[in-house]
């Protein structure tokens, strides 16, 4: 069995999840390969347990996870108030607006919350004193479907391939192929014990990594085009235009991974990928190499996420805030480097 930690707090949620004959479970809008690997993951091992389970989400899952076990079942509508006695597992995810629009409706009719996240959000449980709530939140722990496996492990559930391949899936994509900072020795032997139980490493790979679509290369080149580095070479910055995705035939998916390029340039420290989603709205990516916490910074623009990987959305145009990004960049990233040399 696997301790990620806080094992009394596991263990509450397991005591909840035994009692819940109904359940929904969701996660974070835009979703990506942890919170839909955790969830769908999740839901086998509850329906194998004779539970009545839908998996809500907002927004559609991106194509390269189509793979997953059961995405088809994914419903991304949901009838609230929720029928009573059902108990919602919030996965990935600790804030009700993270959920999106139903967020609200969907908590506020919950028989019952469950919060599993490996991001500091809202203290749900705090927060709701009158919905029963149990939640496991820990941000030292790289993927919230290792703490689905240990889960699993304290319900004496089985892990199936099918089981296997949606965790398997939520930790190579948390931990960036186990290349973040974020991969401990932990996340090596979940994975294999994941691989063990019959996932298939180069497939998934594959699926996910290695199938591209000519749109999403077209794309890519048209972002290169408009990176500039900022902050005396310690940031760059890149944006994806509704004109852009119209003109490569791609969509906002397609740019998923695109900030890891101004990031991996030498000497950067701190990357923004700036996406307009809709005329006037705006998603930012952020990502660090070592010593800047770009969570802060997506936190005092109403987002969150970890050090080194956090967002934020927000209202305006790309101009602006590209100019307003690396004007901020380059004043806390001097800051910031001041203060470590100051440390030695
Ligand atoms: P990405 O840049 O890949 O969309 O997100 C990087 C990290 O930041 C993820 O952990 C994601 O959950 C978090 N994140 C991205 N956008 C937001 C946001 O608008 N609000 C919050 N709270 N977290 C975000
Ligand atoms: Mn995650």
């Amino acid at each position: 069995m696997f301790d990620p930690g806080n094992m009394d707090a596991l263990e509450r949620v397991a005591d909840t999840l035994r009692v819940s004959e109904r359940l929904v479970l969701t996660c974070h809008v835009h979703p990506d390969g942890d919170s839909l690997g955790s969830m769908l993951g999740l839901r086998l091992a509850l329906e194998a347990m004779g539970k009545k389970v839908i998996c809500y989400c907002q927004d559609q899952p991106p194509s390269n996870l189509g793979f997953l076990p059961g995405i088809d079942r994914i419903v991304h509508d949901v009838d609230v108030p929720l029928d009573s006695g059902t108990t919602l597992v919030m996965l990935d995810c600790s804030e009700t607006r993270r959920i999106g629009g139903m967020g609200p409706s969907l908590v506020s009719s919950a028989g019952g919350l469950v919060v599993i996240d490996h991001h500091l959000g809202q203290d749900m449980c705090r927060e709701l004193s009158d919905v029963p709530c149990v939640q496991y939140i820990n941000p030292e722990i790289f993927a919230t479907g290792a703490v689905c496996v240990a889960l699993l492990d304290v319900m004496g559930c089985d892990i199936t391939p099918d089981i296997a391949t949606c965790f398997y899936t939520a930790i190579l994509t948390d931990t960036g192929s186990f290349r973040h900072s974020n991969t401990t020795p932990l996340a090596f032997h979940i994975a294999a014990r994941l691989v063990e139980s019959g996932a298939d490493p180069y497939e998934i790979s594959d699926r996910i990594f290695e199938r591209v679509t000519y749109a999403k290369l077209r794309l890519l080149a048209m972002a290169l085009d408009n990176l500039t580095i900022e902050a005396g070479g310690m940031a760059a910055i890149m944006h994806i235009s509704l004109d852009m995705l119209e003109r490569a035939g791609a969509s906002l998916f397609d740019a998923d991974d695109f900030v890891r390029y101004p990031r991996a340039l030498d000497g950067v420290e701190a990357s923004a990928l700036i996406k307009e989603t809709e005329p006037g709205k705006i998603s930012v990516s952020m990502r660090s190499r070592s010593w800047f916490n770009v969570a802060g910074l997506a936190k005092s623009f109403g987002g969150g996420g970890h050090f080194h990987a956090a967002g934020f959305r927000t209202r305006g145009d790309v101009s602006m805030w590209r100019s307003r990004l690396a004007e901020i960049l380059s004043r806390e990233l001097a800051q910031k480097q001041e203060q470590n040399e100051r440390n030695g």
